[in-house]
């Protein structure tokens, strides 16, 4: 039956920056669906568990700081210790530093693309090796944004990266499509996280953006859960190196 095809029973999934916002509320989805949610994240992710262990799923947390080198690694070997597979990844960790191109430094530069373009990359590249491969497939949801469409504003380095996400996603349902692997992307609108909260307590920037969403009002976390369920579900198994604006009409305007 149709619905069945979204269930996720039986399967894991790993979602980075599982302890606050989009990342939760992904999370959160996928254990109602059935999997097991491997949360990697550099705070606790206390709250998520709790959120998931009140329905009964099952939920594990490892601690890393996935800027730092050998993060990786390290995401690949407690995976293995605590579920001994990963059969879906959301690549969700993310930053937004605000700043005028002319002031970029080259640190500040380097902190935004190493995590929402690098180790975007190289998670996936790890976890389709390790996993993915030798099981015959898997799924893989990029987080993009509304900044890979367009140039926002004060945020060059942001914009580089979430236009890079789009790329690396066609580019690698291209090259692993055949081995059983969707790579997809779920490009939010304005949601009301921390990545939004300068942005919504500024009260010019927050009112002129809500007067350009169609829906009126900014998204929650609640809003891509089912996007995300469906895009890590056989619902998509013909669904390839798309992605999908989750955005209030947004992109429409
Ligand atoms: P958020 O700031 O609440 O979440 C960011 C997550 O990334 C947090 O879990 C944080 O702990 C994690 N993270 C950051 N640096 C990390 C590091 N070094 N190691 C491990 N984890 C790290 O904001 P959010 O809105 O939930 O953002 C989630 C994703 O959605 C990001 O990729 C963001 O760019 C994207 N996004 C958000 C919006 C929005 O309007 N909120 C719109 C488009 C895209």
């Amino acid at each position: 039956m149709i619905l069945d095809l979204f269930r996720l029973d039986g399967r894991t999934a790993i979602v980075t920056g599982a302890n606050t916002g989009l990342g939760q509320g992904i999370s959160v989805a996928l254990a109602q669906a059935g999997a097991t949610v491997i949360g990697a994240a550099r705070r606790s992710c206390q709250e998520t568990a709790q959120r998931i262990q009140a329905f009964d799923g099952r939920f594990f947390e490892v601690l890393v700081d996935l800027s730092r080198p050998g993060a990786v690694d390290t995401v690949i070997t407690r995976t293995k210790e605590l579920a001994g597979r990963a059969d879906i990844l959301v690549n969700n960790a993310g930053i937004i530093l605000r700043e005028d191109a002319m002031d970029v430094s080259e640190e500040n530069w380097d902190k935004v693309i190493n995590l929402n373009q690098r180790l975007v990359f190289f998670l996936s590249q790890a976890v389709a090796k390790e996993f993915f491969f030798p099981a015959g497939g898997g799924k893989i949801i990029n987080i993009a944004s509304m900044l890979s469409f367009q140039g926002g504003i004060r945020v060059p380095a942001y914009a580089a990266s979430k236009s890079a996400v789009v790329g690396m996603t066609k580019a690698l349902a291209d090259e692993w499509a055949a081995h059983g692997i969707q790579v997809n992307a779920i490009a939010p609108g304005y949601m009301a996280t921390n990545n939004t909260s300068q942005l919504r307590s500024d009260e010019e920037r927050s009112a002129s953006i809500l007067s350009r969403i169609p829906a009126g009002r900014w998204g929650t976390p609640e809003d891509i859960m089912g996007t995300a369920v469906y895009l890590a579900s056989k619902a998509s198994d013909y669904v390839n190196g798309f992605t999908i604006a989750v955005d209030g009409g947004w992109l429409a305007r």
